[in-house]
């Protein structure tokens, strides 16, 4: 068996980017106050989006509101939430479990993954993941997860073996494909603990909807813990954005989190 994980661990990894050139020779074009003037994000890029495209909505550049957070609290506030799909983040998840996973996929709207395949990558000496209870857990619940783990890594090893011999490796052209009917047979016997890793890109409205379904009090404290690092991270990023989500501590040390504008 390899590691036993008990942490995962979030690298955000793809960023918006404004071109502020490009913005300028459209005001200018338009006839419309240059930046900061039409722009009052200035170098909040993740805001700056949020402004060009809503204030093109009403050619209202140079006009209204008293200042850029009085004008993304009042686009979370109205629920005009299809301007935050124009500014996305992308992060590389490692140290989280197919549990975790499973339940993140569910999340459709306004987002893309990309997972390691158990089809092309041999999972023999992998990783599994400690679900956050064991922590706090007695002995007994920790040797009885231990001891399922290490019979599934061996089985999972065995079965790699024997299917090895059993598959005909003359039925594929490619050695690589006949690697892949081996794993993938084989995979049926790893545990929902099996560690995996996976990059995922979406979009402000999407990772808000994300965080407030995932940071509750009812969600797995798996995918909590998780949802948690992804909103401290998107909080540094882009606090306009995401700095109407309070963060609570509950009382077993774990934390919550929920917006003051709800799915928007
Ligand atoms: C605490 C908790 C417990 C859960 N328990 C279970 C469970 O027991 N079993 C289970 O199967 N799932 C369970 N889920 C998963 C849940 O049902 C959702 O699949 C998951 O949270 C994704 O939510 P979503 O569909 O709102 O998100 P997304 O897929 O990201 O969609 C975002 C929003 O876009 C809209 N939308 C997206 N797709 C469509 C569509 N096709 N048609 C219309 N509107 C759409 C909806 O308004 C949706 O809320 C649970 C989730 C949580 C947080």
């Amino acid at each position: 068996m390899g590691r036993l994980i008990t942490e995962p661990k979030a690298y955000l990894v793809t960023k918006p980017s404004v071109d502020w050139e490009r913005v300028a020779a459209f005001l200018a074009d338009e006839g419309v106050p240059g930046v900061p003037q039409s722009i009052r994000a200035g170098e909040d890029e993740s805001a700056a989006i949020a402004e060009i495209s809503a204030r093109l909505c009403y050619m209202s550049y140079g006009r209204g509101r008293r200042d850029i957070a009085d004008f993304i609290n009042n686009l979370l506030r109205s629920k005009d939430g299809s301007v935050f799909e124009h500014i996305n983040y992308g992060f590389v998840f490692t140290g989280v479990s197919r549990s975790l996973t499973h339940e993140l996929v569910r999340h459709r709207a306004g987002f893309a993954f990309s997972q390691r395949s158990q089809r092309y990558v041999d999972e023999s000496g992998g990783s599994f993941v400690a679900p956050p209870a064991l922590a706090d857990a007695d002995d007994k619940s920790r040797v009885v997860f231990e001891s399922a783990i290490e019979s599934a890594a061996r089985s999972y090893e065995a079965l790699v073996e024997a299917l090895a011999s059993a598959i005909p490796r003359e039925r594929f052209d490619l050695a690589t494909d006949h690697r892949k009917a081996i794993r993938q047979a084989a995979r049926a016997v790893l545990p929902n603990a099996t560690e995996t890793k996976i990059f995922v890109t979406a979009n402000v409205r999407a990772w808000r909807h994300f965080i407030e379904m995932r940071g509750s009090a009812f969600a797995d404290v798996e995918i909590r813990s998780l949802a948690m690092m992804v909103l401290e991270a998107l909080q540094r990023e882009a606090p306009l954005l995401f700095g109407d989500f309070t963060i609570e501590e509950l009382p077993d040390g774990t934390k919550t989190a929920a917006p003051k504008y709800s799915k928007v």
